[in-house]
């Protein structure tokens, strides 16, 4: 199985690259964002601030600093409550379509997702959870991609995580 869902921090993975669920200003906030920063360490901020920030469902990719990756995808999920002129599941399926691309492009192997947009952006859990599962799925059928990791910080998407996984396949 090239998929697999685990349950805690991504931060302390030992994979080619963990995905940031970032906000548009790459500069840090809080959730999973948060954390990434705070471990990783001040060269982490001060690579971002180069980018010039990133769009919604775009990503950049960095260093890893202190984080035992060596890399770190940045993309931005849609704000839920939001009206964009691109409907948010579009917006949200980008995310993980841009982040595999950059992996790609990379040569990067092993890929760690949280649940993008799931925390303070309000994407519905059971909504969020099908766009990542279908997304990577169809994606890495025919990829260079060897492994994709789902981390899941909440015991709660680790269920829809499971539970969704188990009825596509
Ligand atoms: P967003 O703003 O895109 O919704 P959040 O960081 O608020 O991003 O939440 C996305 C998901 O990341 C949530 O399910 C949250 O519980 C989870 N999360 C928070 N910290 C971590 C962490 N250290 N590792 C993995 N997931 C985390």
């Amino acid at each position: 199985m090239k998929i697999e869902i685990l349950s805690g921090d991504i931060t302390e993975l030992r994979v080619d690259a963990i995905v940031n669920a970032a906000n548009r200003s790459l500069l840090g906030g809080g959730g999973v964002d948060g954390a990434i920063h705070r471990k990783a360490g001040i060269e982490l901020l001060e690579e971002c601030r180069k980018l010039g920030g990133c769009e919604i469902g775009e990503a950049k990719i960095t260093q890893a600093y202190k984080l035992p990756s060596k890399h770190i995808i940045h993309t931005v999920a849609p704000e839920w409550y939001r009206e964009y002129e691109v409907p948010k599941e579009e917006l949200l399926k980008n995310c993980y379509l841009n982040s595999l691309k950059l992996a790609e492009e990379y040569n990067l192997k092993t890929i760690a997702f949280p649940c993008i947009g799931m925390g303070v952006y309000s994407c519905p859990k059971d909504i969020g959870t099908r766009i990542a599962l279908k997304t990577v799925a169809n994606y890495i059928e025919s990829s260079t991609i060897e492994k994709v990791f789902f981390v899941c910080f909440e015991a709660e998407l680790y269920d829809y995580y499971t539970e969704f996984m188990k009825e596509m396949l």
